[in-house]
């Protein structure tokens, strides 16, 4: 049944990768740029779809759909669209005029897809979008004071967000929903192996993370930049599994004991 809602007219463009979200003209609209929030749902359908049926095009059309929106219609928060229709890709001087930014539903519903497509594989980008996602568009959407919910993000110079607490919108109702997918995709596991794509809050401690059993020799806590901005910083951290961390610690100690023999050398020497 869910695949005789099939919209061949982007579905089919999705499947071959190509980026048609801008130039496409709809029968019922005379100008480019089609309506975001209606493609999105229907490539969290055609994910879903393969994770239920294993036919690889419904993967790839979404996967191919989540690249070309990601990569070339959203915004450093993680949001696109402006008047709820997808902009000219890669234009960003052009497109962050509109007042009306972002719309809260499309974020909403990439997050969706993004989870679907990382069930399937489980890749760092997908985890990677969500929290950028996540943080900067997602949770930004009600007014914690209000409960006003947030319709558009504009981006624009100057200008303001409206959150309603009685709205009605598409958005009102969706960012109801989008809070409670704030504990989601912190890790996910399989028999044997687990991922960790975020850090635990330090209690009392606002905008201090901490990681848990992720960084070896011992776990680090982050803190926020403008805390440190006058000290001396550097964090570089590679990723690694078990065997390799293995080989690093093997080489950490034959370094260690050759520090020591240096010292202890120079010393005689002396
Ligand atoms: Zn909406």
């Amino acid at each position: 049944m869910a695949k005789r809602f099939r919209d061949e007219y982007v579905y089919a463009p999705m499947l071959e990768g190509r980026d048609v979200l801008h130039s496409l003209l709809h029968p019922r609209r005379k100008r480019p740029g089609l309506h975001a929030n209606t493609q999105i749902p229907k490539f969290t359908g055609y994910q879903r779809i393969y994770e239920l049926t294993g036919e690889r095009d419904f993967n790839t059309a979404a996967l191919n759909f989540w690249r070309i929106v990601v990569e070339h219609y959203s915004y450093g928060i993680g949001g696109n669209s402006a008047r709820e229709h997808f902009v000219a890709p890669d234009k960003w001087e052009e497109s962050i005029r509109h007042p009306a930014g972002p719309e809260s539903c499309n974020t909403y519903n990439m997050l969706k897809l993004t989870a679907g497509l990382f069930r399937c594989d489980p890749q760092p980008e997908f985890v990677e979008f969500y929290e950028r996602a996540m943080f900067n568009h997602a949770l930004s959407t009600v007014n914690p004071r209000t409960g006003g919910r947030i319709y558009f993000t504009a981006l624009c110079p100057m200008a303001y967000r409206t959150s309603d607490p009685g709205s009605t919108l598409c958005c009102g109702f969706t960012v109801m929903e989008m809070h409670f997918l704030a504990h989601e995709m912190i890790y996910a596991h399989t028999s044997d192996q687990l991922w960790v794509s975020r850090l635990d809050p330090v209690h009392g401690e606002p905008m201090h993370f901490r990681t848990r059993n992720l960084v070896r020799p011992a776990d680090v806590t982050l803190k926020p930049f403008f805390e440190m901005a006058d000290e001396r910083y550097s964090a570089y951290l590679p990723a690694m599994n078990e065997a390799s961390w293995g080989m690093e610690q093997t080489r950490r100690d034959k370094l260690a004991a050759t520090q020591l023999t240096v010292f202890m050398a120079s010393h005689t020497m002396r």
